[in-house]
């Protein structure tokens, strides 16, 4: 059920993203480009996944309907065309909880505790014994999402796999139930990209652990994060022997600077000794304003007309409802519940 390449025949993709802060540079590498490249190939489908926002941030919703227009701004800045892709919200869309009720119906909680990714985020976000109700049916409203798109190819990283297993079971048990093929199963695209570390290196960069460059970040904050990565710490003098495993500054190097030979060139004069830090930090900053710069420039242009972003958001929803609703009407039809 996975790929890790590009097809070439047109299929119907859905993705999508939590609003729960403005997108960032693992943002860029681990999907925003490959969404950019699929657009024109494929039929995309991006929801801005604010109801799944609220699953763990429902105390302070403001989290995430103050993003919302921000990771808008963010496609629109990198290149996603509202043209050629549909860009919806989430909430907008009601055809996708109703569609989430039903197939609740069909999981059951020891299903939902055992989901890997589940586990581990019910883990990593220290709800204790009071996990909300929302959160842990989230992979069955994420089967809703896919599904009422009819999304056969879906782009993920390796840790949402199990997620796709889980909407693969639900449509299974739909079609049997139908005794015909209602819904489509799906498959995962698979982004070869490495998860973008933090600049400490202890992490992955990521929206909620406040250790993330963001494609909106001003010309010192990005700087100054450059300034702060962390290096091999025992490679002290300009002539030291240098280390480039771990070393984020080679990593990024690695993951945006365009010219790959003269980053190997780099990589080995650093190893052998006689390249210091602050150069491999200046050559990366330079990269990184040179690719920001514009992208700072038309994020904040179109923050500056949020009723263009709402218009473009309304568009793409009204499309998406046209959809859903009739993936809903089918499944309905499903359980003998159309009557009129
Ligand atoms: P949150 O902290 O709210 O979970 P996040 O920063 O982890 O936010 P998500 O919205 O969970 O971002 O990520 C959506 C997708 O973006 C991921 O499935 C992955 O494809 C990509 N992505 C996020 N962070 C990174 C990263 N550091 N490196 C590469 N890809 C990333
Ligand atoms: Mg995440």
């Amino acid at each position: 059920m996975q790929t890790t390449q590009t097809e070439t025949q047109s299929e119907t993709i859905l993705t999508g993203d939590r609003a729960t802060g403005p997108l960032h540079l693992g943002h860029y590498v681990g999907s925003l480009q490959q969404r950019v490249a699929l657009q024109s190939i494929h039929q995309q489908t991006i929801l801005v996944a604010d109801m799944q926002g609220l699953t763990d941030n429902a105390h302070q919703p403001e989290k995430v309907s103050s993003n919302i227009l921000n990771v808008v701004a963010d496609y629109l800045a990198v290149g996603i065309d509202p043209q050629q892709t549909t860009i919806c919200l989430q909430s907008q869309l009601p055809a996708l909880a109703e569609l989430t009720m039903y197939y609740s119906n069909l999981v059951s909680i020891a299903r939902l505790e055992r989901n890997p990714t589940v586990k581990n985020e019910i883990h990593s976000k220290g709800f204790g014994r009071s996990i909300p109700a929302g959160f842990l049916t989230y992979p069955i409203s994420q089967a809703a999402d896919i599904s009422a798109f009819r999304a056969t190819l879906v782009p993920v990283g390796d840790d949402q796999l199990p997620m796709l297993e889980q909407t693969n079971e639900i449509v299974r048990k739909i079609n049997s139930l139908a005794g015909g093929e209602v819904l489509l199963e799906c498959r995962a695209l698979l982004s070869n990209a490495p998860r973008l570390p933090s600049t400490d290196g202890k992490n992955k960069m990521s929206k909620s652990m406040g250790n993330a460059i963001n494609l909106g970040a001003s010309e010192q904050e990005l700087r100054a994060a450059v300034k702060s990565m962390y290096t091999d710490p025992n490679h002290l003098r300009v002539d030291d022997l240098g280390q480039i495993e771990g070393n984020v500054v080679f990593t990024y190097l690695d993951a945006f600077h365009p010219d790959h030979a003269y980053v190997a060139q780099l990589k080995e004069q650093y190893q052998r000794g006689g390249l210091g830090d602050g150069t491999t930090k200046k050559i990366l900053e330079e990269c990184l304003q040179e690719l920001l710069k514009p992208i700072r420039e038309r994020r904040q242009r179109y923050l500056d007309d949020k009723a263009q972003l709402i218009e473009i958001l309304r568009l793409g929803s009204q499309i998406a409802q046209d959809k859903t609703e009739q993936v809903l009407i089918d499944v309905r039809g499903v359980f003998g519940l159309n009557l009129f």
